[in-house]
């Protein structure tokens, strides 16, 4: 249990009174949300599906979802997983208690997903009644060389719409549930991940919009609910003011936006960074610190051309930036409504929003 009493809380209670920008957390377990909400988390601001997926009670009915030779095959998987994910988001929605929940469609390493070992093969065949040639021939046809550059985010959803109609069917079923059982009124942001063009959202957006439809008639009830999307790519940022016309709000993914920008693999960087920064190349590591004169000049225009649009678009950054100062002043000079930071980062980035709105 956090201590967030005495000197820490008046502090708190300051910050709070200064702050502009609202603080909201990246969390995908009901532990993670109650944790943040301790630490005075005012929303999610990321939810990652991702990691839900990777439950070993799971992983055989994601693996039959990713290597089916076709579409019933899919939906046979999907509807094993439908139950479960729709009580992660119900848990989820209990504990958050009609604060804004944005839940990100799936962004997987699909190389993660798939067997690797020829025991795991065998196994996976046996479970889901696929012959082991079958599920070999689509695992290397699904194979990438670059999987981060790849198969990733809403691409997936373009080639498998059913996953993402599973997961937005999962979203509403939940939130209606919770909406009938505790009477608040519970707004579920959905959200895609690595879209590059306004086209790709807006399929997949009617996909998102299709679900809750169908929901709400079977449910007898209706919610709001907004679709957004991350802005995680350079021609993303670039062509903001399209892109909102088929979106509520952005989030900028600066760790993806950071890695397309500079060219530089995010789960690489640490190990060759340090000399850039030591030589004063990069004042700070980038995965860490906002590149405010390069990539922050991606987040500033993506911004103003997403306003320019939709001038109530909600906008509010998701990566690890989020829960650092420097960019977090980035963020309010920038005119962000949110900022979304891990549970324990959740009070440095009140204080630090704080600190923001009274420079
Ligand atoms: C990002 O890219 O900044 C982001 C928040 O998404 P993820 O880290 O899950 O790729
Ligand atoms: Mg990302």
């Amino acid at each position: 249990e956090p201590e967030l009493a005495g000197d820490f809380g008046t502090l708190m209670e300051w910050a709070d009174k200064h702050r502009r920008m609202k603080v909201r957390t990246n969390a995908e377990t009901p532990a993670d949300c109650k944790m943040a909400r301790q630490f005075g988390a005012e929303g999610i601001g990321l939810c990652r599906t991702e990691h839900m997926f990777f439950d070993a009670t799971r992983i055989s009915a994601v693996r039959q979802m990713i290597l089916a030779e076709d579409e019933k095959g899919r939906r046979d998987a999907l509807a094993k997983l439908l139950p479960e994910q729709r009580a992660d988001f119900q848990a989820i929605f209990e504990v958050m208690a009609g604060l804004p929940v944005t839940i990100r469609l799936l962004d997987p390493p699909l190389h993660e997903f798939l067997p690797h070992s020829d025991a795991e093969f065998a196994e996976l065949s046996d479970a889901i009644g696929i012959g082991v040639d079958t599920l070999k021939r689509r695992a290397d046809e699904l194979h990438e060389f670059n999987p981060m550059l790849g198969h990733r985010g809403c691409r997936l959803g373009i080639t498998f719409p059913e996953i993402y109609e599973m997961q937005a069917r999962a979203i509403f079923e939940a939130a209606c549930d919770v909406a009938i059982a505790s009477g608040e009124a519970i707004v579920p942001e959905v959200m895609i991940p690595l879209v590059a063009t306004k086209r790709e959202l807006a399929i997949l957006k009617k996909v998102v919009d299709q679900a809750a439809a169908k929901v709400f008639e079977e449910k007898g009830k209706t919610l709001d609910y907004l679709v957004g999307t991350m802005i995680e790519l350079p021609r993303a940022a670039l062509m903001a003011g399209e892109i909102a016309e088929e979106a509520k709000f952005f989030s900028f993914g600066t760790n993806d936006l950071t890695q397309t920008t500079l060219g530089v693999s995010r789960d690489d960087a640490a190990r060759f960074l340090s000399p850039y920064v030591e030589k004063g190349i990069y004042p700070r590591d980038p995965f860490v610190s906002l590149d405010v004169e390069g990539v922050g000049q991606l987040v500033q225009l993506g911004a103003e051309r997403g306003r320019a649009t939709y001038s109530a678009l909600k906008l509010g950054i998701c990566g690890e930036h989020g829960g650092d100062p420097a960019s977090i002043a980035f963020c309010e000079k920038v005119g962000l409504d949110y900022v979304s930071a891990s549970p324990f980062r959740v009070p440095i980035a009140r204080l630090a929003a704080a600190q923001a709105a009274l420079a």
